[in-house]
């Protein structure tokens, strides 16, 4: 029997993992952080979206020496010069939740007309055959108040320039099909072949 390739997803956030999973189907074993035997916080210090998948990556390649791929992601919101960018994780202080980001967001935009924005993400891979990276983009606007109970994140007040909806009301397959990750996996799998 052929062996499915591994391959480690540098997050232990379950609905990266099963967005990511749901794209890449069974062709590969994707691993957790958790289930590749990384128990330490990874590396997440560089001002650029690339920066840190690349930083995550090269660090989960060191420790476990299988073939890697990590995703960063930022919220980058017009009004607010590109805000919060590739800070989104920690908009609203260190160890902050996603509704403390997103009370702080809204209240940024509080009586703010222009509430353009989109998601970014970059994927960085690290393997036998070098490093790669992929992105992906999603346009879309700041809602007024959160709404949608699916996703993570922003996701209840991000309203996607192509469906109208908050993607936390859209399915998984739905989300998928147009958002920053969604697009940037794709573009990582057209390219897998040429990788592994
Ligand atoms: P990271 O890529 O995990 O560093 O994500 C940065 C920030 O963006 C975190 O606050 C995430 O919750 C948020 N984020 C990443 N991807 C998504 C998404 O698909 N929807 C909503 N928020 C996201």
């Amino acid at each position: 029997m052929k062996n499915t390739h591994r391959l480690v997803f540098a997050t232990n956030n379950m609905h990266k993992l099963r967005e990511v999973r749901e794209i890449i189907g069974d062709k590969f074993e994707i691993l957790s952080l958790s289930e590749a035997g990384v128990n330490e916080e990874l590396p997440e210090t560089s001002d650029t979206l690339e920066g840190n998948a690349f930083q995550k990556a090269r660090r989960v390649r060191e420790l476990t020496g299988l073939d890697c791929f990590a995703d960063d992601t930022g919220l980058m919101v017009d009004a607010l010069d590109g805000a919060p960018g590739v800070y989104s994780a920690r908009y609203a202080g260190e160890h902050c939740s996603p509704e403390d980001n997103m009370i702080k967001l809204l209240k940024n935009l509080d009586g703010v007309q222009n509430r353009s924005a989109r998601f970014m993400t970059v994927i960085a891979v690290v393997c036998d055959k070098g490093e790669f990276h992929f992105e992906g983009a999603a346009e879309g606007s700041i809602a007024l108040e959160k709404a949608g109970a699916n996703g993570f994140g922003y996701d209840p007040i991000f309203i996607s320039a192509e469906t109208g909806k908050r993607f936390a009301e859209m399915s998984d397959a739905e989300k998928n099909s147009i958002s920053h990750r969604g697009r940037a996996v794709r573009e990582f799998i057209k390219n897998i072949e040429l990788i592994f």
